[in-house]
């Protein structure tokens, strides 16, 4: 008998060794590193220490600059003293929102366009952001999912980070159905070519702010239902819609109800970023299937995912949210969005006076303008020559490359400052 090979000891586990090891998710480490925020703070602050005497104007980040509706202001008040006595005080509250809130929202943002949703349709929580990021849970493993480009990324990252897709290579990750979204488009993903199973669209679009018509939605919405596909429909920037002939909703479109969840926000409806309100819809008709062709009750999977991972947004802030249904509330978020509105059509007439072409402004608080030219370059000598900050388009997509996205969240004075410093660069 011959003598046992000597391994190297100390470069193999033993299988005790192994078995106690915590192992990583490593379809996280596929993720690619999110540096478009924290290199625009890189470049902001360079830039601000060479020149301190210039007051830098931001229209880069997505965040709303003025302070909260009075009316939301006044029920917050209002919650929070019943929260401070024992006859008004309350624990937890159900984790699909309360019924004053979900019957306000289902009467003030969809009975007016005449759409029936029903308030125990309705999923009360603390973000699109999670929303979004969450509802792909509820999905096999093995779907194929179109996604446009570009787009608002964490549709992408949480389907990486749920192992859906292979490996980044030339700037996508392979797996993923990606719809891309250019000039000669105009900004509206087509069809795609293959069969896929879950479609996100965003309309109005973050970042390029283009809107979709009745028929482009019922496009969709047809090849949802003879697909037995569904489509996640992000309508965050739905109030910035200025023409009644765009729909607000996607269940203003015939049949949309059997294939479509919508996610709504009130952070940039009524400057909630940072209070922290949004809903969900998930209609009774909607249905997965399983593998066996079996449908399931999406409407009630959802619920169960809820009702098992959130507690509920806090009463406070569900009585802030619905003082927007109020008459007051309606009027002060209307004002709210009008000034960021004629910030965006002040933008749009200095770029498109200076011969670029742009969309967006008009039904959303993004412009996407096409400079043609590398984003970041562009970038840079807006913020060099004019102490103006943008977003380079290709921070959302390889198909953003040669766009920037400029945001209208900000002070009238400051946008027309900005203005009148970028005019003489465009021109
Ligand atoms: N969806 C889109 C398209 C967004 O642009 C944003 C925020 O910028 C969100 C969702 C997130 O909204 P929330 O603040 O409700 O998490």
């Amino acid at each position: 008998m011959g003598k046992p090979v000597e391994h190297p000891t100390a470069l193999i586990l033993t299988w005790k060794e192994y078995n106690v090891m915590i192992l990583a998710n490593e379809n996280f480490l596929k993720l690619q590193a999110s540096y478009l925020f924290s290199d625009i703070a890189k470049r902001v602050s360079a830039f601000q220490k060479n020149h301190p005497d210039i007051a830098v104007i931001k229209l880069g980040i997505g965040d709303v600059t003025s302070p909260l509706p009075p009316a939301c202001v006044e029920a917050f008040h209002t919650a929070i003293d019943e929260m401070a006595s024992a006859s008004t005080f309350r624990g937890y509250g159900p984790e699909q929102g309360y019924e004053f809130l979900r019957e306000a929202i289902a009467a003030g943002d969809y009975a007016p366009r005449k759409v029936t949703i029903a308030p125990e349709e309705i999923f009360v929580s603390d973000g699109a952001k999670c929303d979004t990021g969450n509802f792909q849970e509820l999905f096999a493993q093995d779907i194929r999912i179109a996604i446009p480009d570009p787009v608002y990324p964490v549709y992408v990252d949480t389907n990486v980070m749920a192992g859906r897709t292979g490996p980044f290579e030339d700037g996508a990750f392979t797996g993923l159905v990606y719809l891309p979204c250019t000039p000669e488009n105009q900004y509206l993903p087509a069809l795609p070519d293959e069969e896929v199973d879950l479609i996100y669209l965003c309309f109005p679009n973050n970042p390029t702010g283009a809107v979709a018509d009745r028929a482009c939605l019922q496009e969709w919405v047809d090849y949802a239902r003879e697909h037995k596909a569904l489509i996640l429909f992000d309508a965050a920037y739905e109030a910035f819609i200025r023409d009644p002939d765009i729909p607000r909703t996607i269940y203003e479109i015939e049949g949309a109800r059997e294939v479509a969840v919508e996610f709504r926000s009130f952070s940039k409806t009524a400057g909630f970023t940072g209070t922290r309100c949004a809903y969900t819809v998930v209609p009774k008709e909607c249905q997965i299937y399983t593998s066996h062709g079996e449908p399931i009750d999406l409407h009630a999977l959802w619920n169960r995912r809820h009702c098992t991972k959130f507690n509920g947004v806090s009463y406070p802030v569900q009585r802030a949210a619905e003082a927007i249904y109020s008459p007051g509330g309606q009027q002060q978020v209307k004002t709210l969005i009008n000034a960021y509105m004629e910030n965006a059509a002040r933008i749009r007439t200095v770029v498109t006076e200076a011969g670029y072409t742009c969309v967006g402004g008009e039904h959303s608080p993004y412009i996407w303008v096409h400079t043609g030219t590398d984003s970041w370059s562009f970038f840079d000598r807006l913020l060099k020559e004019a102490g103006v900050v943008t977003t380079p388009g290709v921070g959302f997509g390889s198909c953003g490359e040669g766009h920037i996205r400029i945001s209208a969240f900000n002070s009238r004075e400051n946008v027309e400052c900005a203005m009148d410093r970028i005019r003489p660069i465009l021109g």
